[in-house]
């Protein structure tokens, strides 16, 4: 049987430290804004934040959805903060990040499924830091597109939706989601204009073909950027860890990516969607 106690050496990080490590947590902090590399226990955190950078996850940390590897808390959200866009805009001026990624928590209870929120934030961080470049990791919308498109059309340069697993999965991974919702949303962001991205997490349980499907599937939808990581569990209360998938498999995953006509593929244990962002901007 799999050894899934112990991480292989291939996962190992570096701690966080050094002064643009706390510097970026005193901005987060007097910013009152979150994370998803903390609520997500980024592994990359010392990597990121050492070179000041972060993703910010707007619309609250309390999220209307459950998937089960994601350590945000679950709930009826009770925040709307019209003054966060502001904040985000502020935060990203402070640290001077030249390519920003934000997120957020799916807030289905609300008819514009925060797109509104979205919108403003693009647009206060594009007046703050008109170099910085942005990607949007966005949620589904449930098939709101009017939602959608309010959400993408700020000026954003890159615009991601993560597909997070194979399609056999996502009862247990993504209750709340669709597989082919997801990948229409995918080609919709594709047909309004802008560069999309998606991940796939592994270690799951997933079989190879079924990696290869999902790849097919993102390709027909338009996808240009694919990111590949390791999923690792946030805490013991998270759905756990199949196996860990060796470097020489996300390297093929890669290879077979690209053959399959996706423009970017980046696979490795620690890949994260967020993680090295600034290179998906060009592509
Ligand atoms: Fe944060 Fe993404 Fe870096 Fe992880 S990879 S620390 S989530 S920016
Ligand atoms: Fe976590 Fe996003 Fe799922 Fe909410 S929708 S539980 S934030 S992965």
């Amino acid at each position: 049987s799999k050894n899934t106690t112990r991480k292989p050496d291939w996962l190992r990080v570096k701690l966080p430290v050094g002064k643009t490590y706390a510097n970026v947590r005193k901005i987060v902090d007097e910013n009152k804004l979150h994370t998803i590399c903390e609520s997500g226990n980024c592994p990359n955190m010392g990597e990121c934040w050492g070179a000041g950078t972060a993703t910010f996850m707007i619309l609250g940390n309390v999220c209307t959805r459950s998937c089960t590897f994601c350590a945000v808390a679950t709930g009826r959200p009770n925040e709307y903060d019209t003054d966060e866009p502001r904040r985000v805009a502020e935060a990203i001026k402070l640290m001077g990040v030249k390519h920003a990624v934000i997120t957020s928590v799916n807030r289905d209870e609300l008819k514009d499924r925060g797109a509104e929120i979205w919108y403003q934030t693009v647009v206060e961080v594009k007046n703050a830091s008109p170099a910085t470049t942005i990607e949007t990791l966005i949620p589904d919308v449930k098939g709101n597109w009017e939602a959608l498109y309010r959400m993408i059309s700020a000026g954003q340069e890159v615009v991601s939706h993560n597909m997070e697993t194979v399609e056999r999965l996502y009862r247990r991974v993504r209750p709340q989601a669709k597989y082919e919702r997801s990948l229409e949303q995918i080609k919709r962001i594709k047909d309004f204009g802008k560069r999309t991205k998606s991940g796939i997490m592994l270690g799951i349980g997933e079989t190879t073909d079924e990696v290869y499907q999902a790849m097919d599937d993102l390709a027909a939808h338009g996808l240009d950027i694919l990111t590949l990581g390791q999923y690792l569990q946030p805490t013991k209360m998270h759905l756990e860890v199949a196996e860990f998938i060796h470097p020489d498999l996300f390297a093929h995953y890669k290879e077979e990516g690209l053959k399959r006509g996706l423009k970017y593929v980046e696979s490795g244990p620690l890949v994260r969607s967020s993680y090295h962002a600034e290179k998906h901007v060009h592509v």
